[in-house]
């Protein structure tokens, strides 16, 4: 039986949030998108399989205490997640470090120009 993680009534499992204390439960108020939260005083972030391979760029990173994408490291291992191809790796860190990218193709430009000159 699911039950509140502040006020521990009793709860159906597509409530969006609780009867008692108001805690939602749900993100959106959308029964379909699960929120998740810290419970303790660690932040969801720490066992997170997306702050742990560094392709998450939300802002609450990496104090989350709630968040609608967490998903465990622990589950993750559990499911033998497929690797990621070399391209894929690319692609994330690419779109992890724009300011660093944007950076370097200015010095690049910059080598170009004085070069041609
Ligand atoms: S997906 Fe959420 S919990 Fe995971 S690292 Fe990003 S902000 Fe933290
Ligand atoms: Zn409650």
């Amino acid at each position: 039986m699911l039950s509140c993680p502040r006020c521990q009534a009793t709860l159906e499992p597509t409530a969006i949030q609780c009867p008692r204390c108001r805690l939602p439960l749900k993100a959106h108020g959308h029964p379909g998108i699960p929120l998740h939260r810290t419970e303790g005083g660690e932040a969801l972030c720490a066992t997170c399989v997306y702050d742990a391979d560094d392709t998450c760029n939300f802002p609450q990173r990496p104090h989350a205490e709630t968040c609608t994408l967490y998903r465990s490291v622990n589950a993750a291992q559990d499911m033998e997640l497929p690797a990621l191809s070399p391209g894929q790796q690319i692609s994330f860190w690419v779109r992890n470090h724009r300011g660093l990218m944007a950076l370097g193709g200015l010095l690049l430009l910059s080598l170009v120009l004085v070069l041609v000159r």
